[in-house]
């Protein structure tokens, strides 16, 4: 099933897709219902039908917190993050946490507005998005997964000028407009095996990243179970799992987005959530 979240004139209000078109949720926003014991789930469903095609879409989670983000979590990216900055490639034992401010959070299609005067090393990252489906904590590698309700992409756009000025990769990480997410949520159900997906980003048609899930550092049990030790996932929240090799930094010579540019994080099994950035 294929959960999302839709603009209904002021309003923004969650459904699913059925074919060609959205079936309406009876909830305030899909965290509502995520948030539902699952049992109770089906009854929110309306016999409300819009056509898919009509309407705009929104990012479907808003989680309460900030977004959880995992640094360094393909072998290939982290290779080429410590060449472009001429440090020895150390992995850690333990994977990097960072998070980036709800405010960040941009809906599929959006156009990113974003400003010269503030950086000028805009750069994509093409990742994988974990949503949690219920609230938990001190969760085990063995039930990690009972948690996930979900699977969407993300694009965690950097500002690579304000990670490296900044101890914490907070600002540089959050800037408004800079995570994208989308089109929809895939359940779980849909995706039994998260870690053998075919992940690609392209900017104006061409690829500058593609890799597997199946390449990751820490898998998403062990990213759960390690997040959740004495801290509480609820709902909604989002954990964005790393990103492969490609990014625009550590290319030779350095890329980073230009105004105009499109860019597209498309997921196997998900499907591609696609954002105009433009640089004023
Ligand atoms: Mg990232």
């Amino acid at each position: 099933m294929k959960y999302l979240s839709f603009h209904d004139g002021d309003r923004v209000r969650p459904g699913f897709v059925d074919g060609d078109c959205i079936v309406a949720i009876a909830c305030d926003s899909l965290v509502e219902y995520i948030a539902l014991p699952p049992e109770q789930r089906a009854a929110r469903r309306t016999i409300e039908r819009l056509p898919l095609a009509d309407v705009r879409l929104a990012a479907p989670v808003r989680p309460h917190k900030n977004i959880f983000c995992v640094g360094r979590n393909y072998l290939e990216h982290a290779k080429e993050g410590a060449r472009a900055l001429g440090r020895e490639l150390k992995l850690p034992d333990v994977p990097t946490f960072f998070s980036k401010a709800p405010t960040a959070i941009a809906d599929p299609d959006a156009r990113l507005r974003f400003s010269a005067a503030i950086s000028r090393e805009y750069d994509w990252e093409g990742e994988l998005a974990v949503v949690i489906g219920k609230r938990i904590v001190n969760a085990t590698e063995e039930n990690a997964m009972e948690a996930v309700f979900g699977y969407t992409c993300l694009n965690d756009i950097t500002a690579r000028d304000l990670q490296r000025a900044h101890l914490q990769w907070l600002k540089g990480k959050s800037l408004d407009g800079s995570c994208p997410i989308g089109p929809w949520i895939v359940d779980s159900a849909e995706i039994p095996d998260p870690h053998r997906l075919q992940l690609s980003l392209r900017v104006n048609g061409a690829k500058k990243q593609e890799a597997n899930t199946a390449q990751m550092i820490f898998r998403i049990p062990r990213l759960v179970a390690e997040l959740s030790r004495g801290l509480t996932l609820e709902p909604g929240d989002v954990i964005a799992t790393g990103t492969p090799d490609g990014v625009g930094f550590a290319r030779t010579p350095p890329e980073f987005f230009q105004h105009g540019d499109v860019v597209e994080v498309s997921i196997q099994k998900i499907g591609t959530l696609r954002n105009a950035v433009f640089i004023e």
